[in-house]
């Protein structure tokens, strides 16, 4: 029994730059066995000499005992001879295949932040304190193993005291890669906007808090890219911020000081506070109250609001002195990826920003802020970046690997799949600028870069015209093309770990169809592995009616094009002439709508339920013009206001064979009727999505399947997507939503290495 043994122990899963082998360190200190730890690119490695007894001790406590944000997903265990270690070293990295995590950024930690808001503290106001439990990660890595030489923090020379800390197995700081202090570390600095000089280091921050009082726009290099800031309760400073980022409607997301001040403004339940306070500290969707204290121009028809806390102590620094919230969006024009670079930040932020606060820290990739939804008593990630990626989702095992997926065009990500890991990209955004498409390459080669990463196999979308897919046909590798819809099943089907057979509910603004038709309103049976199905491996059971889009893109950003291409295929052309929201249209624009509907003139058809949602929108009077995707979808939502009722419009569903029509006509003449009788709007929104709720059971239960994924942008909807699950329960279904992958686009890329890995089996 006190014979020496000798235990090899491989660890995988985030257990990098998270204090792990200083834990490790003061296990083995404590334990009294000799050995030694090291980083490799593919994992932490350890060997350790001691008894049995004691050498059980120590495996079992390493998952009880591991630092906070550690994750293991692996460890594996060998019995070897002893070798006679003399003590326990922590050993410089090896490298090797790397598929090690890289963790996500996260936001300061309770202990830094008392030492900078510590006037004795050598880090008071020092705004890039960090520890090994927090602070910059993914933003700042060039490649792996995780060592400060491949982070953006290589050309900072550590001073003498940080180094202690750093050489230090018992300090907090231990490895800490980017550790820095005010003698050693980056700095900030204010500039005008012509990149003058106005301020150093702490002066920097006062000038700039001074500046935000004023009313200014200050566009502020924060960890994964710009931000544009601004005080939230200024009116006039909103509606210029509003204006010169050319962004008329969509919601700005706001960061407040602290909890209980979001408290004073907004709805918070105990997810959402986890959530606000938790080290991805994203931004997270909550109900304004009553008795909010902001203005409207924030978020224009809105009753929720995205808030954040701050997340790097330059947040906290900004926001510790001033007594209003602020709004703090991306540094872009609207469309466009997030700035990181402040050099390209003066060029593209000069019409935006009064004024720049800076730094000396190199962002290595931008990385937005991240958005949560709470719906269904769980988080839903809709916009998966800072504190979230490049996370990887483990699949069940899968045969293949190196798969490169480029993701669709709208709130691009793309994703890789190594082994039976998924690393799936932050959000990249819409790939229709010059600046987008420079940032998907970007991200491309970073991944590639830090995962050293060769595609044997690439994914994209069906569409021939977007972007992503042209880029995957010019790689000259094995190419796969996915239905747009099926690739939201199978992302849903992956973020909950299912295997088909599974019911597919695909609701979003668009897609290319099989038929070369826009869909967007789909029913997809996704049975077993074997393409017996009529169309691969799945099967369109069901789908929307489809109607005209006269203008095609026109009629996406004015929804009443929409409206009045139902309208007029439901009733002809007279009984709906009279409603209040063609008040808003001439007699000849409406005239020239109707030639363009009777000649099939670039009238794409579509059986998008995001666009049904549109045009309803539109027909009540709620939504003219649509300035971002899904607003009119949001505004009907939104429109319901706590209304209760459980009624719903009538409706048809034609076919006795797959696919069904979904034929929503009653729908419409039951709204027109509802209209004429000014039946609130709450009501009639309520009604309708009632009814898209019942519409999901009846499909459900016509094809005998009992697990429901509901995927696609329509289900960021709260009041569609809780009602459906509710319902779908109530029939003895089980319903699926995504979970930390988003429901919208930005899940696609994760759908298409499914399809892939489904095929190829
Ligand atoms: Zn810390
Ligand atoms: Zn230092
Ligand atoms: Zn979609």
């Amino acid at each position: 029994m006190n014979q020496l043994k000798r235990l090899k122990i491989i660890i995988q899963g985030a257990v990098q730059g998270v204090g792990f082998r200083p834990f490790i360190y003061r296990l083995a200190t404590e334990l009294n066995v000799k050995g030694w730890v090291n980083n490799s690119a593919s994992g932490v490695f350890i060997e350790v000499e001691g008894t049995e007894i004691i050498l059980e001790t120590f495996l079992s406590r390493i998952p009880q005992e591991k630092p906070p944000i550690a994750q293991i997903n692996t460890l594996e265990t060998t019995w070897l001879d002893p070798v006679n270690y003399t003590c326990f070293e922590i050993r410089h990295s090896s490298s090797g295949e790397k598929t090690a995590i890289v963790l996500p950024d996260l936001s300061t930690c309770s202990d830094c932040l008392q030492e900078i808001f510590d006037p004795n503290n050598r880090r008071y106001l020092y705004p890039f304190t960090n520890c090994t439990n927090c602070g910059p990660r993914y933003s700042i890595i060039e490649e792996l193993p995780y060592d400060r030489s491949h982070t953006a923090m290589k050309t900072f020379t550590m001073c003498k005291w940080c180094q202690k800390e750093y050489d230090n197995p018992l300090d907090r700081r231990f490895h800490a890669q980017p550790n820095a202090c005010p003698i050693c570390g980056p700095r900030v600095q204010l500039w005008d906007k012509k990149g003058e000089i106005l301020a150093n280091q702490k002066n920097a921050i006062y000038f700039s808090i001074d500046a935000l009082k004023k009313g200014e726009i200050l566009a502020l290099k924060g960890l994964g890219g710009f931000q544009l800031i601004v005080d939230a309760k200024n009116t006039e400073s909103v509606t210029k911020l509003r204006q010169r980022k050319h962004r008329p409607h969509k919601p700005f997301a706001l960061m407040y000081a602290s909890l209980e001040a979001i408290k004073n403004d907004c709805e918070v339940n105990d997810l959402e506070e986890q959530l606000l306070i938790s080290p991805q500290a994203p931004i997270v969707l909550l109900k304004s109250q009553n008795k909010h204290h902001l203005i409207p121009e924030i978020a224009p028809n809105n009753p929720y609001l995205g808030v954040m806390l701050p997340s790097t102590p330059l947040h906290h620094l900004l926001l510790h002195t001033l007594d209003f919230p602020i709004v703090a969006t991306s540094g872009n024009l609207a469309g466009e990826p997030i700035c990181i670079d402040e050099k390209e930040a003066l060029n593209r932020l000069a019409n935006i920003a009064d004024l720049f606060l800076v730094h000396n820290r190199p962002i290595l990739r931008p990385v937005d802020d991240s958005v949560v939804r709470v719906m269904g008593g769980r988080e839903i990630i809709i916009r998966r970046a800072r504190g979230y990626a490049p996370f990887p989702i483990s699949i069940n095992d899968s045969s293949l690997t190196n798969i490169l997926a480029v993701g669709g065009h709208l709130k691009n990500t793309v994703a890789i799949l190594k082994k039976n890991q998924v690393f799936i990209s932050q959000h990249i955004g819409d790939l229709s600028t010059v600046e987008a498409l420079k940032s998907f390459n970007q991200v491309m080669e970073s991944l590639n870069k830090l995962y050293e990463f060769e595609p044997e196999i690439i994914v994209c979308d069906a569409h021939p015209d977007y972007v992503s897919s042209q880029y995957a046909k010019a790689q000259n590798l094995p190419i796969i093309t996915v239905q747009h819809h099926y690739a939201h099943v199978l992302s849903c089907l992956a973020n909950n770990n299912l295997n088909p057979p599974v019911l597919g509910v695909a609701w979003d603004g668009t897609g290319y169809g099989d038929d070369q038709t826009i869909w967007g309103g789909e029913f997809l049976l996704v049975k077993d592995n074997t393409p017996s199905l009529m169309k691969g491996f799945y099967e369109r059971i069901a789908y929307f009616r489809t109607f005209k889009l006269p203008g095609g893109e026109k009629a996406v950003k004015d929804p009443r094009r929409i409206a009045i291409s139902i309208l007029s295929e439901v009733l002809g052309d007279n009984d709906w002439i009279k409603l209040p929201f063609l008040e808003t249209m001439t007699t000849k624009e409406l005239n020239l709508l109707k030639q363009m509907l009777s000649r099939n003139l670039n009238t794409p058809s579509t059986s998008s339920v995001g666009r049904l949602f549109d045009g309803v929108a539109a027909m009540i009077g709620i939504c003219q013009n649509i300035s971002f995707e899904g607003q009119g979808a949001m505004a009907l939502e939104y429109a319901i206001n706590e209304f209760k009722t459980e009624q719903t419009y009538p409706y048809k569903i034609k076919g006795s064979t797959y696919p069904l029509i979904i034929d929503w006509q009653l729908i419409i003449e039951h709204i027109v009727e509802d209209i004429i009788k000014k039946i609130s709007h709450q009501e009639i929104a309520a009604k309708f999505h009632n009814t898209l709720v019942e519409i999901i059971v009846n499909i459900a239960q016509k094809s005998h399947e009992k697990n429901i994924l509901l995927t696609g942008g329509c289900f960021q909807n709260k009041y569609l997507t809780e009602r459906a699950i509710f319902r779908l329960k109530q029939e003895k279904f089980i319903p699926f939503l995504h979970h930390n992958v988003p429901p919208n686009d930005g899940g696609i890329a994760l759908g298409q290495i499914m399809a892939a890995i489904l095929q190829k089996q």
